[in-house]
């Protein structure tokens, strides 16, 4: 739910579907005099390594397109605060549903329109943690409801594999971007790999995801290096 969700006005500019509606384009977008929608959903997924800014990119856009009138629903899976919100390391906060294995985004989105409040838009932060099931249901948002889904996430796991949400959202996304805000590497040079660090060894086996976190008290945590130094393992003069 977004802040101001409950002041949201209850105009909508479509019809509701209801739940198990699956007609094609079940909601229908507006048409112009050409025939053509006003407007055409997207998905689109953003990814960077850790601390590139993912979350508080993720909140910019919720808070523009919100200024321009626009209502959304932002989702989250395993974020730092292990809380059902979006936090960001330079202290952004944002309440957000949490996504569990069992969560239908379609579900979510048919809920939110059954009370009667508009859902032009969604977005899903920590993307890669999601399950496969969750990339379709984006889409399918996007094809047959008219909702634009916003994606942001890692793309890549501690061994520099892509995690599987984000190999499903870089084949299915109508666009995909690099977040631009670049994390250095302890060299200088542009950080590119997530590696994972347990009492000061750069570690390539284990589970997918252990939650740890970038400051340097933690028995597990992460750290971003460039290609070189992660393939090397060398995690600078300070570690
Ligand atoms: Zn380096």
């Amino acid at each position: 739910m977004t802040d101001d969700a409950a002041a949201a006005p209850t105009c909508l500019a479509r019809p509701l579907p209801g739940p198990g509606d699956d007609r094609a384009g079940g909601c229908a977008a507006a048409r112009g005099v050409d025939g053509r929608p006003l407007h055409a959903a997207a998905l689109k997924f953003f990814w960077g390594p850790m601390d590139c800014g993912k979350s508080t990119m993720a909140l910019q856009m919720n808070h523009n397109h919100a200024r321009q009138g626009r209502r959304g629903l932002v989702t989250t899976r395993i974020d730092r605060s292990l809380g059902p919100q979006v936090t960001t390391r330079i202290g952004l906060a944002h309440e957000a549903v949490e996504v569990t294995d069992d969560l239908d985004l379609r579900d979510l989105v048919r809920d939110a329109w059954a009370e009667g409040v508009r859902v032009d838009y969604l977005i899903c932060d920590e993307a890669s943690f999601y399950n496969l099931e969750h990339v379709e249901q984006m889409a399918e948002l996007v094809d047959k409801f008219d909702v634009d889904v916003y994606a942001f996430g890692l793309a890549t796991d501690f061994r520099s594999c892509l995690f599987p949400a984000a190999q499903r959202l870089f084949e299915l996304a109508d666009e995909v971007a690099r977040i631009q805000v670049e994390v250095l590497c302890w060299c200088g040079r542009e950080g590119l790999l997530n590696a994972r660090v347990v009492r000061g060894e750069v570690v390539r086996e284990g589970a997918q995801v252990v939650i740890g976190d970038t400051v340097d008290t933690a028995d597990v945590r992460y750290q971003v290096l460039c290609r070189r130094h992660y393939r090397s393992g060398d995690l600078g003069p300070r570690a």
